[in-house]
């Protein structure tokens, strides 16, 4: 039986699970994360008071 397939949360397009997950996982790729880690810490977090850039994020990913 095959892994069921899971959907990115951020795009909504198929994202391979087990051996094939890709990195960015459960997104489908890097930037489908950092776009929704990006919506969540605009939407909540402000951090010393300017804006997090998308470098910062992909930072702290590592
Ligand atoms: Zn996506």
């Amino acid at each position: 039986m095959p892994d069921p397939e899971l959907r990115c949360p951020a795009c909504g397009a198929p994202v391979p699970a087990g051996a094939e997950r890709p990195a960015a996982f459960p997104f489908c790729s890097s930037r489908c994360r950092l776009r929704d880690l990006g919506a969540w810490f605009d939407g909540r977090y402000r951090v010393g008071g300017r804006d997090l850039e998308p470098e910062d994020l992909e930072e702290q990913a590592r």
